[in-house]
């Protein structure tokens, strides 16, 4: 089974050097040194690397057990949580107040990177309490802060994102538990979720859900869904436990993958449930996590990806097939590596620049993110917001590509269960479609980031590009191998943006039939310029002739690899936008 080798350096270079997080502004920053960040992640590495990544097979192959209304997890989960929860992971970038550390969020994502990649299924526990925590966090009061938060922020009480029913997935206006209130305050919930995410396992004496609902008699739709906290076991004023609320597991769902998360039918029965937030205002108390909660997501897709891209180098180092055109290098054996054949080379280096161009992709997220959250900024949170479903969707399409590319390495044997290839893909699949289904990242994308605030944030980010490309463009090599490119795809990206202010008004279809193109589009672009700027950093570093001159003459060559190959995709989804609708919409329905 694979291995993981959390990768320390690449992820200190994006930090230090890429987004030199030391130097900046931002309140908390300045703990963030060089030396600090090293050794939690070299921690956080650790764990991953011996405790979380030899579950992840037992995971996949145990999964988990339904058994007298109470979920079991795999072997092992049990004990790694509290390995988890113990070191005081859970809490890294969560208020003081409430028994966190308070780091910065950029800290966490580069920690979050290394969980999810050694075991999402095992990750997602910790990662759904994280959100539930946010949503908490920010909405209820200080009384029901004060009664939950600190017990989440230890992990020993773990949390639930409620929102999917039967009937209603994206639209949620169609939802139909109901929350009838009661004289002392609190609510009856009454109603079947779905698909819930660590509705229910062994590793915690308490869950708490999160449950979007409707208060009868409010308004229809989406304008009439109120946030709930429902806890499984009830909690007493002084945070003591007391009976079972009525809710109970219908049933765990039999899946493609992450079958170490416990994926359940949650039946509420007149549970009693407090409100979170106004009443009503329940999907804006979600939408404020779900920059986070999304950009987690994102996280899953790069972190599969770079776990499934380890044990594909390793593959390719070892085994033996064919000889190279060139001539024989390894003469001694019966043949050569895999990894002296060009087009495994293509797809490894498909893979190496992609994961990252990604990472740096998710850290600079992260940054805005921190930005936002510290400072208020509303530039920060503009352009987050506006590429957050490119996060979502790109990272997730585009990892999940990985992973398949990965075990096509493997050959045959990648389609068998013995190298573990085959989970990465199966797990990494599910991102794409939770958290919001990338078709309708795309939608919001198109639809809805794009003209927000009359397109200043979509205009800043063309203003930022172009700011970049002109402080750079003194280097001939830089200009020629990485600028030039950006510059190119930038305006693939402006043309793209400009056909939909033109044909998206006169015809809606036009736009939405090249919405996966444009996230696709804005997602190169963005990779693109994580790119120069990484090319930036090597740059110079080798310049001043300091550090690991192979990494960063290596960082080079990737990232020509990335700007060459991949970029000029761009040209190809433009081509696809500005056809319109009429390809995509012409066949009548009946007709397919
Ligand atoms: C393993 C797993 C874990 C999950 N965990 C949770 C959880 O913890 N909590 C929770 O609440 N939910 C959870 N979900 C549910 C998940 O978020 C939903 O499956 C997802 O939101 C999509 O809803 P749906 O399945 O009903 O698909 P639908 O909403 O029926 O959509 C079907 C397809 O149509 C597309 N589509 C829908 N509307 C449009 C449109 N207007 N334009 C273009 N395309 C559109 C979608 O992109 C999708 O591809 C989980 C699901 C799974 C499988």
């Amino acid at each position: 089974m694979p291995s993981y080798s959390p990768p320390l350096n690449d992820l200190g270079f994006v930090l230090h050097e890429v987004l030199k997080v030391q130097d900046s502004p931002l309140p908390g920053y300045d703990e963030l040194t060089a030396d600090f960040t090293a050794a939690v992640l070299d921690e956080a590495g650790k764990l991953a690397r011996d405790v979380f990544a030899p579950l992840n097979a037992i995971g996949d192959q145990q999964g988990c057990r339904l058994e007298n209304g109470v979920v079991r997890t795999p072997e092992g989960f049990k004990a790694a949580f509290d390995m988890l929860r113990d070191g005081g992971w859970t809490g890294l970038d969560c208020d003081p107040e409430y028994g966190g550390q308070g780091m910065p969020h950029v800290l966490s994502t580069a920690v979050g990177e290394l969980s999810t990649a050694s075991n999402m299924a095992f990750n997602m526990y910790a990662g759904l309490t994280h959100g539930a925590y946010s949503a908490i966090y920010v909405h209820a009061s200080d009384e029901l802060k004060a009664k939950f938060l600190p017990k989440m922020v230890s992990c020993e009480w773990t949390g639930t994102m409620n929102l999917t029913e039967p009937h209603c997935g994206t639209d949620l206006g169609l939802l139909r538990t109901k929350a009838e209130p009661q004289d002392d305050g609190s609510f009856k919930i009454t109603g079947q979720k779905i698909f819930i995410s660590a509705g229910d396992h062994d590793m915690a004496e308490n869950i708490i859900h999160l449950v979007l609902a409707k208060i009868p008699g409010g308004p229809e739709g989406v304008k009439g869904i109120s946030l709930f906290i429902v806890p499984k076991i009830m909690v007493g004023d002084d945070g003591s436990l007391g009976a079972a609320n009525s809710l109970s597991v219908g049933k765990l769902e039999e899946k493609m993958g992450i079958h170490g998360n416990a994926t359940c039918v949650m039946n509420y029965d007149g549970a009693t449930g407090y409100l979170c937030g106004e009443a009503h205002k329940g999907l804006r108390a979600m939408f404020t996590m779900m920059n986070e909660a999304r950009l987690g997501v994102g996280l899953q897709g790069l972190g599969q990806a770079s776990a499934a891209y380890q044990a594909a180098v390793a593959y390719a180092q070892d085994r033996l097939q064919g000889r190279a055109v060139t001539g024989a290098e390894n003469p001694d054996g019966p043949a050569d590596p895999l990894i002296v054949h060009p087009d495994i080379r293509r797809a490894l280096m498909d893979q190496k620049s992609f994961i990252e161009g990604a990472r740096a992709f998710a850290l600079w997220g992260a940054v805005m993110l921190d930005d936002f959250v510290k400072t208020g900024s509303e530039d920060a949170d503009g352009m987050l917001s506006l590429l957050i479903p490119v996060m979502k969707g790109y990272l997730t399409d585009k990892g999940f590509d990985a992973t398949v590319k990965a075990q096509q390495i493997f050959g045959g044997h990648g389609y068998i269960q013995e190298h573990g290839m085959s989970q990465f893909v199966r797990d990494s699949r599910i991102a794409m479609i939770y958290e919001g289904a990338n078709g309708v990242q795309a939608l919001d994308l198109v639809g809805r980031k794009l003209a927000s605030d009359g397109g200043k944030h979509v205009m800043a980010f063309f203003e930022m590009v172009k700011t970049f490309i002109k402080d750079h463009e003194g280097d001939a090599a830089l200009k020629a191998e990485f600028l030039n490119p950006l510059k190119a795809a930038s305006k693939d990206l402006q043309s793209a943006a400009m056909y939909f202010m033109q044909a998206g008004v006169k015809d809606p279809n036009a736009a939405l039939a090249g919405s996966t193109d444009f996230l696709h589009l804005f997602g190169h672009t963005c990779l693109g310029l994580m790119w120069s700027r990484m090319a930036v950093a090597a740059t110079s570093a080798l310049a001043a002739g300091t550090g690991d001159t192979a990494f960063y003459e290596n960082k080079l060559i990737t990232g020509r690899y990335f700007m060459a190959r991949c970029l000029p995709e761009t040209a190809l989804n433009l081509a696809r936008i500005t056809t319109g609708a009429a390809p995509v919409m012409s066949l009548p329905a009946e007709a397919f």
